[in-house]
């Protein structure tokens, strides 16, 4: 029996949406499973009274990588901050 899924992941963490991310790039289909009730991780955010509050702590996004800091720029300017 063929399967609908190239790869099964456990965990929908930064982590595995950036594999599902690339594994779609290249024509790979994924099934990500998570015990929690939502995606992120530990970076997930809620918003109360629209302020953006880190369920599971503080988080500032770390990168020298110059392309990815273009891209989120690119990306808050065209769909904003909320
Ligand atoms: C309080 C705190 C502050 C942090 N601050 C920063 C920061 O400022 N800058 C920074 O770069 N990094 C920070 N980090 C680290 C950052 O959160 C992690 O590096 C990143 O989120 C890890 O992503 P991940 O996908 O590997 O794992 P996670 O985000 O932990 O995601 C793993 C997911 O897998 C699920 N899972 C695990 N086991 C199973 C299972 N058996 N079945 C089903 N689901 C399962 C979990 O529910 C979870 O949703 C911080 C971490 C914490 C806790």
């Amino acid at each position: 029996m063929k399967s609908e899924y190239d790869y099964l992941l456990v965990g929908a963490g930064l982590h595995n949406a950036v594999f599902a991310y690339i594994a779609l790039q290249r024509g790979k289909r994924c099934l990500v499973i998570d015990r929690r009730s939502h995606l992120g991780g530990n970076v997930y955010c809620t918003e109360t009274e629209g302020i953006h509050v880190h369920q599971y702590g503080p988080h500032i996004f770390h990168t020298d990588n110059k392309l990815a800091l273009l891209e989120m720029q690119m990306e808050t300017f065209v769909h904003g901050h909320g």
